[in-house]
């Protein structure tokens, strides 16, 4: 018989029917058997009464193995509908049960609250954590909203484009991991930290909207809920203002919550916006929580938060600059028209402004962008003040300027960190609930035991020594 999807059992009532599953909850009793089955679509209940060839099999079963069930579908009494609970007034009278695969005694139990389990535990093995309903919600939750933005910016001439990710090294302020490569030994690739050169490239190549779901890599100590790879949603526009870039994906974001959120509240809209200088003064941090209620799981309170100054001192974790200056997001944000004066002559460092924007959400800092150097000339005065020489500008970035010089537009763009604010949606306590394949904080995939030692063989193909 064909297989029903338990969603759809309610429209067979009085049918027999064949669905095919797991064993969610079973309750053995004597002559008895009560089952709940899960399919991707839900749940629903089922009983084995008066068969025993069948109550045999069920005996022989055990939850969360996979089964095909056939079964009437019956409504329930008036006074046994379960109101509220899916597929609450049918109950399946169980007529055959096929085990289709067996399931060896749990690690721990999966159709309960699992954030109570020990991590560690949870993570090897992710793949029944991932069973669990809350589980399932947020990576289903994650992938619509993750459509819904596809769908929203294709429809205003968006263009999604991959981009590499054994490249060349991008800075945004942190390490990159690198692959060794066995062609050309004793070189290696970076992978990105993000996709900026190639987005600004391709704004260049004439595209003027593009955006991605992105994979970043940043080898980052270990510093509480970072991953060390995790998903931006990136975009980047031609011929645009900052206003043009914070108002489109201000709409993105007001329309994603009433979508997907109706009982969540905006605290404010249009989104407040704060300077940094402000930001600092007032509460200490650039990305301050500005609930009036910070009890209410439904208040979200957005906040732009611009004007930041484009360069700071080099401090002792300094990964990208050599001189006395580097960068405060990532070296390709301009400075705003009435710093460039300044920025030109190398005048008054520390007041120069930039036009980086950052989206602050409860907290959080869900989001960042900035207008770019669009001419080589600027792009080549950030990497002088960061004392950057000729040889090593034209090394790292000469393609950047060279592909500045062939006309490129004005352009700016912005990546959300897509992981938190999913997270920041579904109230969880951090990013690792809404990533299907997490890592620790120390990076580590305790599924698949990485990172690893490799081959002797394969070292000697690399050229690398310990
Ligand atoms: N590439 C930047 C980042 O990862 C975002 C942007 O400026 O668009 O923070």
């Amino acid at each position: 018989m064909e297989r029903t999807l338990i969603a759809k059992l309610n429209a067979h009532k009085g049918a027999e029917v064949t669905i095919q599953g797991w064993i969610d909850v079973k309750r053995d009793q004597g002559k008895m058997a009560f089952f709940d089955f899960r399919d991707r679509s839900g749940k629903v209940q089922g009983v084995v009464f008066g068969k025993p060839e069948v109550l045999e099999v069920a005996k022989t079963t055990r939850e969360e193995c996979v089964v095909e069930i056939t079964g009437i579908v019956n409504a329930r009494p008036e006074k046994m509908i379960n109101a509220g609970i899916q597929n609450g007034d049918i109950e399946l009278e169980i007529t055959g049960i096929k085990v289709l695969n067996e399931a060896a005694v749990l690690p721990f139990p999966i159709n309960e609250d699992t954030r109570t389990i020990d991590e560690s535990i949870r993570l090897k093995y992710r793949y029944l954590d991932l069973r669990n309903e809350r589980m399932q919600k947020n990576i289903r939750v994650r992938h619509s909203i993750q459509k819904f933005v596809r769908d929203y910016l294709t429809e205003q001439d968006f263009v999604e484009v991959e981009t590499p990710l054994l490249s060349a090294p991008t800075p945004e302020g942190s390490r990159s991991f690198v692959v060794p490569s066995r062609l050309s030994p004793g070189t290696f690739y970076s992978l990105p930290q993000s996709p900026q050169q190639y987005k600004q490239l391709l704004m260049v190549g004439g595209f003027e909207r593009y955006f991605q779901f992105a994979r970043c890599m940043r080898d980052e100590d270990t510093r509480g809920d970072r991953q060390p790879e995790f998903t931006q949603l990136d975009m980047e526009l031609s011929f645009v203002k900052e206003e043009d870039v914070m108002s489109l994906n201000e709409a993105i974001l007001i329309e994603l919550v009433k979508k997907f959120y109706p009982e969540k509240r905006i605290q404010q809209v249009p989104f407040p916006r704060m300077t940094y200088h402000e930001a600092m003064e007032k509460y200490g941090n650039d990305r301050p929580d500005i609930r009036e209620d910070k009890n209410d799981p439904n208040l979200l309170a957005f906040l732009w938060v611009t004007d930041f100054p484009a360069f700071e001192r080099t401090g002792e974790d300094n990964v990208d600059g050599t001189g006395e200056w580097t960068f405060t997001h990532n070296p390709f944000a301009r400075p705003k028209d009435e710093c460039l004066a300044d920025f030109l002559a190398e005048k008054n460092i520390e007041g120069i402004i930039s036009t980086q924007y950052d989206i602050t959400l409860n907290g959080f800092e869900i989001g960042g962008g900035s207008i770019r150097n669009h001419k080589s000339e600027w792009q080549r005065k950030t990497f002088e003040i960061m004392g950057y020489d000729a040889a090593r500008i034209e090394s790292n970035f000469g393609h950047m300027l060279t592909a500045l010089d062939f006309g490129a537009p004005p352009h700016g763009g912005i990546a959300w960190g897509f992981d938190r604010l999913v997270m920041l949606l579904e109230n969880e306590p951090n990013i690792r609930e809404v990533i299907a394949f997490a890592k620790t904080g120390e990076g580590r995939d305790l599924m698949m035991d990485a990172p690893a030692n490799v081959s002797a063989q394969q070292m000697k193909e690399l050229g690398i020594k310990m």
